[in-house]
């Protein structure tokens, strides 16, 4: 259920209910707005019973206790009163009215393919950078990624461009090595419901992009946001980057782009969209981008590579070096007929 407090109680009124929650043996999850704050009390179905024996409403300071009506709690609309969840990643802020682009390589192949392609989103004016050293592939004989070697190589590339990283965490035992390097981790579309993996990253507060199931639903997605945001991390934006579908013949998966209004309806978060790999087509990814903006997304995340012939993983779909600014002019034209401003430090 959630609590919410007058516009004008106290800090000690607030500290006062948060307490009578944890004693009943559930979480209290205070959620600080522009106008007021609203507790977030989480418990199983045995607590939930304990807290609606409370009579919070007559504590002083509280306006209101409402059940919260999804079975996602903290990932709900409701509970964020029509504010909207914007996170701050060294400054670029991601969610509002914001438009965060993201990109990089699909993996660290090498140091001088990692720095090039970091020079050119740079250069183009993208808010982070993404490039992945564990890589799911479907194949265990594909390559897996560089590894501790590919974070080094992130980290390389952070230092001298100055760009943030976003970085995918497989394997709990990594999460030290990648919260050395990740200002954003990444859950991988295979990783969506990796319950323990999704606490941890919860825990460890660093914020998350956290991308939809290959077949998985919009309630699926949310569930798995709210593991996050249950261990007290509140930095998680989603990410939409196609389902399956019968269609196979040409292309990937199919961009649902009616997930971001309706995402935008059920949930506080930011929506990013990824267009590479729902795609896997280099053509598809401008106008799928541009539909993304349009359809009100908080931010795109595409691969790019200095020479797409070569690439060890992803080529097909990888966005050319030398074309990038075009893309992201575009893009950025659509953003702000959207309402949104690029986000730049
Ligand atoms: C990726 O972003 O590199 C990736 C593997 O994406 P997904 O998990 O969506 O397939
Ligand atoms: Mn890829």
């Amino acid at each position: 259920m959630m609590i919410v407090m007058q516009e004008t109680a106290s800090d000690e009124e607030i500290d006062a209910v948060i307490e009578r929650i944890e004693h009943a043996g559930a979480i209290a999850h205070p959620i600080k707005g522009a106008r007021l704050t609203v507790i977030g009390a989480i418990g199983d179905v045995e607590q939930d019973v304990n807290l609606e024996s409370l009579g919070l409403e007559g504590q002083p300071g509280v306006d209101r206790v409402m059940p919260i009506l999804k079975p996602y709690k903290l990932a709900s609309t409701q509970i964020r009163h029509g504010e909207r969840t914007v996170l701050d990643i060294e400054g670029r802020k991601i969610g509002g009215d914001n438009f965060a682009l993201i990109a990089g390589p699909c993996t660290v192949e090498s140091r001088e393919q990692t720095l090039q392609t970091a020079r050119v989103v740079r250069d183009a004016g993208v808010s982070l950078l993404r490039g992945g050293a564990y890589k799911p592939r479907t194949s265990p004989y594909a390559f897996q990624g560089l590894g501790g070697e590919g974070l080094r190589l992130l980290a390389e590339a952070k230092a001298e461009t100055g760009l943030p990283i976003v970085t995918e965490l497989m394997d709990l035992r990594d999460i030290d090595d990648v919260l050395e390097v990740a200002d954003v981790i990444q859950i991988g579309a295979r990783n969506m419901q990796n319950y323990p993996l999704l606490s941890e990253i919860g825990r460890s507060g660093r914020p998350a992009l956290l991308k939809r199931g290959l077949s998985a639903t919009l309630d699926e997605l949310l569930m798995a946001a709210e593991y996050i945001l249950k261990e007290g991390n509140p930095s998680v934006m989603l990410c939409e980057r196609g389902v399956r579908t019968f269609e196979t013949d040409h292309r990937r998966t199919t961009l649902d782009i009616m997930a971001i209004p309706i995402l935008k309806e059920l949930t506080h978060l930011p929506i990013i969209v990824d267009p590479s790999h729902a795609a896997g087509r280099r053509d598809l990814v401008l106008p799928l981008s541009l539909a993304a903006a349009a359809a009100g997304a908080d931010g795109i995340i595409v691969e790019v590579h200095p020479n797409p012939d070569v690439a060890v993983c992803d080529g097909p779909q990888a966005l050319l070096a030398d074309t990038f600014a075009e893309f992201v002019a575009s893009v950025t034209r659509t953003a702000e007929l959207a309402g949104k401003a690029l986000s730049v430090a």
